[in-house]
């Protein structure tokens, strides 16, 4: 299997063959990305170096090129940045993706800061143990695809007019099984509510872990659609 067999998006194919150098895929990302192109809810078991983050993002990027015009959400212009904090425009991201560490956030921004880099969607990363100041004025300046820590987003879901997630396509939890503060059922319930994410008929859930203990179970059971793929 080639990434060029795929049915991905050109520009997300040419970044990924061209100014990523990979040469084929993962066998996590085999199985992935094609589940993602066909709109499935995915749960997989993957390890750290897999090729995890790839196999999800680069079928969302790739799908939501091919819609970027139908979505592409209202952008406040640069030079009005000093306006934005009183302009009411939130944070409307299309894609949300849950980390359970700021380590493995920052790793996954990274990966889809390249990834992005000659799409029109542009990604922030929130998390905990660092101001919120910065980061909220990161969201304002647009933001379509959240890599989040679950309190960090929990608390700027507290601020009015931060962030929104009712206009979300995609909602992933990369190594669900390291989700293991105590109140992380509580965060993750109140993060799913708020979009009403599993109402959306559009909206796909993908969940990626290591292992599968009771955290991960119950993850699976409560969000996943009930004809959900599920790859190991
Ligand atoms: P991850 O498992 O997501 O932490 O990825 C591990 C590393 O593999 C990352 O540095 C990726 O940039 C890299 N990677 C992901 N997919 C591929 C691929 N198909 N070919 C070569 N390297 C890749």
């Amino acid at each position: 299997k080639e990434f060029k067999d795929a049915g991905l998006h050109p520009v997300v194919l040419d970044t990924i063959t061209r100014l990523l150098e990979y040469d084929a895929p993962t066998p996590v990302q085999s199985y992935v990305i094609p589940a993602v192109i066909e709109g499935k809810d995915v749960i997989a078991c993957a390890q750290t170096g897999s090729g995890k983050t790839a196999a999800y993002l680069i079928p969302i990027l790739s799908k939501l090129m091919g819609k970027w015009k139908k979505l592409a959400a209202p952008r406040p212009p640069s030079s009005a940045h000093m306006d934005i904090k009183n302009s009411g425009v939130r944070a409307e991201p299309l894609v949300l993706v849950i980390a359970p560490s700021r380590e493995l956030a920052l790793q996954i921004f990274d990966e889809a800061r390249k990834l992005c880099y000659r799409t029109m969607l542009r990604p922030c990363c929130i998390y905990g143990g660092a101001p919120t100041g910065p980061q909220r004025e990161d969201l304002f300046k647009g933001c379509d695809l959240l890599v989040a820590t679950p309190g960090r987003l929990v608390d700027l879901m507290n601020q009015p007019r931060v962030i929104a997630l009712d206009r979300l396509k995609y909602t992933v939890i990369d190594e669900a099984d390291e989700l293991v503060q105590d109140d992380w059922e509580e965060s993750l319930g109140r993060i799913m509510a708020s979009g009403e994410s599993n109402a959306n008929e559009d909206h796909s859930f993908l969940m990626f872990s290591a292992t599968f203990p009771k955290n991960a179970r119950i993850l699976a059971n409560e969000y996943m659609s009930t004809d959900y793929v599920r790859l190991r």
